[in-house]
């Protein structure tokens, strides 16, 4: 478990909690006065500290994504299992975690606290006892990566951006310009000309700016790349600013709580940039820094398309990260992300939890969805079915055993991915 990753998150908390030579009740009134604990941004790769009160994107000198770190000694003297009792019933209730300065005002409509849903009828079939989805189809926009923009949004315009642009294969534009319309500020959204019809109607109606693009969210990203300078956008892209993957990393701390502060044997992720994946393994280890829950950890599994693998590819090869996957193609939109910045992360999480990386089919994924929607009454996304696809297959080549606990992501609703379905 002493992969690189963990000591790098490790050893900064450790060593706060050391060296902190201030007494104990200074650092309560600061904490109290700034009501937050992140002390700086780190680089994930080089370790290069950066000040979080400026607009930033990846690591000055090395081009990798930057991780908000916290004074988790001082959070932990406030923040408790137990104050969460009392507290709202969205991803807010984690504040002390989260960047925002307690003096802002989070631009929120109402993200996180999703269910944690027992799917015992489709367990049943399987003969897996304890299977959970934790359906994110609920949140705002109707997929999770309301979590992330919500966070991010608030940070940027906290920061003082006012123009945001992101590249986007679907969700995350909605999310975008939900978040950024309620901040009033300017969305600037890239997306391939062929991304599902609800994800881009769903942007002009939340009064973004739309372009679409001949090809894929890379070279959307390209675009963007290209005329951010000029246009004065601040780039939203998913690990290439600090916030997106705190807001996600909340489904670490959410799962925790849901259940008991006991975490599953095996977590399924539908993984397109890995946000998730990645933010949730930085929540166990803070989790485990705040004395919350212990050093064991789930099994991660990588999920993805068969038309666009390029994490599978590369932790079968073995490599540290992974290539472009060429002609990449899906209906699950959120899963086609041919290349990605936090590539090298994902894979240090996948081999450090024993875990692993699987692709299902297009077809298994249509065909599955009904499955799921006629044992479990929830009309899953795409990627969400992708979870429970790989399942099956895990269970027939015995990576998952059946009397272990399972939790499956369903990261968003099969409502925006009419185009698929109406073609079965
Ligand atoms: C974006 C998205 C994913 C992939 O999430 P990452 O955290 O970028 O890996 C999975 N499912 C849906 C529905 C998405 O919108
Ligand atoms: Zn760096």
């Amino acid at each position: 478990m002493a992969s690189r990753y963990r000591e790098l998150f490790r050893r900064p908390f450790r060593r706060d909690a050391e060296n902190n030579t201030r007494d104990a009740c200074a650092t309560l009134k600061d904490a109290l006065h700034y009501g937050m604990f992140m002390t700086h941004l780190t680089c994930t790769a080089c370790g290069l500290r950066h000040e979080w009160e400026t607009l930033q994107n990846l690591c000055t000198a090395c081009q990798k994504p930057l991780f908000p770190v916290y004074d988790l000694a001082a959070a932990g003297r406030v923040f408790t299992r137990e104050a969460l009792a009392t507290r709202e019933k969205s991803l807010w209730r984690y504040r002390e975690v989260l960047p925002l300065p307690a003096d802002a005002e989070p631009v929120s409509l109402g993200e996180g606290g999703t269910p944690l849903l027992r799917a015992a009828r489709f367990g049943d079939r399987l003969g897996v006892s304890s299977l959970w989805v934790k359906d994110e189809a609920q949140n705002p926009t109707q997929s999770f990566k309301a979590r992330g923009m919500a966070v991010a949004v608030s940070m940027a315009k906290h920061l003082g951006a006012t123009k945001l642009a992101v590249p986007t294969a679907g969700n995350a534009g909605g999310a975008l310009a939900a978040y950024a319309a309620r901040a009033g500020l300017e969305a600037h959204i890239f997306m391939p000309r062929d991304t599902p019809r609800a994800n881009i109607i769903e942007c002009r109606e939340l009064g973004a700016q739309v372009v679409l693009i001949d090809g894929l969210i890379t070279d959307c990203g390209a675009e963007i790349e290209r005329r951010k300078g000029a246009e004065g956008w601040f780039e939203m892209s998913t690990l290439k600013e600090p916030y997106r993957v705190e807001g996600k990393k909340t489904l670490g701390y959410e799962l925790a709580e849901q259940l008991g502060w006991v975490l599953p044997d095996v977590i399924l992720y539908p993984t397109g940039g890995g946000t998730g994946l990645i933010g949730m393994w930085k929540a166990f280890d803070e989790m485990e820094v705040l004395g919350w829950i212990g050093s064991a950890r789930p099994r991660m599994f990588s999920v993805q398309a068969s038309g666009c693998a390029p994490i599978v590819r590369a932790f079968e090869a073995g490599e540290k990260t992974a290539a472009e996957f060429p002609n990449a193609h899906t209906c699950a939109s959120g899963l086609r992300v041919p290349k990605a910045v936090g590539d090298f992360l994902m894979l240090d999480i996948l081999r450090a939890s024993k875990g692993g990386a699987v692709t299902v089919d297009d077809e298994e994924m249509i065909r599955i969805t009904r499955e799921v929607g006629s044992t479990e009454g929830l009309f899953v996304a795409p990627e969400g079915a992708a979870c429970f696809a790989a399942l099956k297959s895990l269970l027939s080549t015995g990576q998952i055993a059946r009397e272990e606990s399972v939790v499956i992501f369903n990261t968003g609703s099969g409502i925006k991915y009419l185009d698929c379905y109406s073609a079965s």
